[in-house]
């Protein structure tokens, strides 16, 4: 299936590891030339190698074009500065993965004022930073699309997880109207809601559980799985396959959802 991504400009956020960085190295595979930022240098280079491999296999050898940048998104001059210096080199941004770290865990007795801040900052404002940085460009050329990563909290609190159980579900109605000032001007915007996957950030959640019961890493993983119907957690390419659907030619008539990708660990009938 030809997705229709060759040449196109893309720029994902968070992408030195985890679904970011899946995304990316679809994206090249797809002949698509893909800027990506993290927040530390810490495995950004290797990922951009990675991703520069891909493409280049995509190319017959010549290699896929890569912009790496180590910046944190909820900086606003340097994130608009990373725009500005993709727009210069490759012209306007077609693709756009709206993705970050997650807020800390925490139940309400535990957070402080400080930490709902930081979490709007982290997962709700550089979200709108970041459309309001690609999304007007995209809509004068009359064509994009934007894909937010989120979360099942969208759809049912998770335990001990209160900050992205509130903060997510804003994310996807951003993506909702989004949706609606986009749709004229040829500019999709979806939401994509992952349940347990195998990233390094899952790996913290599973060392945390391990810390604070004395159970292994086995215990952890048969216990989240036996809630899965699917029985197992899910891959980082599996979630990224759903992402460059979304970002393809072919799913031009789909806006303003949000798309879970879980193995069925949310209960809900809608
Ligand atoms: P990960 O820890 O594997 O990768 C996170 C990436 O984000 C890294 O490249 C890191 O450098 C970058 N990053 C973190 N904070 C940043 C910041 N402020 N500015 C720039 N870059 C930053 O994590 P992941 O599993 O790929 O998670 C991505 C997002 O998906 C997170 O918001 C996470 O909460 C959410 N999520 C993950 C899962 C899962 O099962 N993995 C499930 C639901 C939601």
């Amino acid at each position: 299936m030809d997705l229709g991504l060759k040449g196109k400009t893309a720029l994902v956020t968070a992408a030195s590891r985890g679904f970011g960085k899946a995304v990316a190295l679809q994206l090249a595979a797809e002949g698509a030339r893909v800027a990506i930022c993290a927040r530390g240098e810490n495995d950004l280079e290797e990922a951009a190698e990675d991703i520069r491999v891909s493409g280049k296999k995509f190319y017959g050898g010549a290699a896929g074009e890569v912009l790496a940048r180590a910046l944190d998104v909820t900086d606003d001059a340097a994130m608009a500065g990373f725009v500005a210096d993709i727009e210069g080199r490759w012209g306007g941004i077609d693709l756009l993965l709206v993705n970050a770290g997650g807020p800390p865990a925490g139940t309400f007795s535990e957070l402080d004022l400080n930490q709902w801040e930081a979490a709007y900052r982290l997962t709700l404002e550089s979200a709108v930073r970041m459309c309001r940085l690609v999304m007007p460009g995209m809509m004068t050329r009359g064509w994009g699309r934007i894909v937010q990563i989120t979360s099942v909290s969208v759809l049912q609190p998770v335990e001990n997880l209160l900050l992205s159980s509130v903060m997510r579900p804003a994310v996807h109605a951003l993506t909702r109207n989004l949706a609606l000032e986009g749709g004229p001007h040829g500019v999709t915007v979806n939401s994509v809601a992952p349940g347990y996957h195998t990233t390094s950030a899952v790996e913290r959640l599973i060392a945390k559980k391990v810390e604070q019961t004395g159970c292994t890493r086995d215990d952890v993983l048969a216990e989240w799985s036996a809630e899965i119907p699917l029985g197992r957690l899910g891959k980082p390419e599996e979630l990224a396959a759903l992402v460059l659907f979304l970002m393809s030619a072919g799913s031009g008539y789909i806006t303003g959802q949000c798309i879970v990708s879980d193995g069925g660990w949310v209960k809900g009938t809608f």
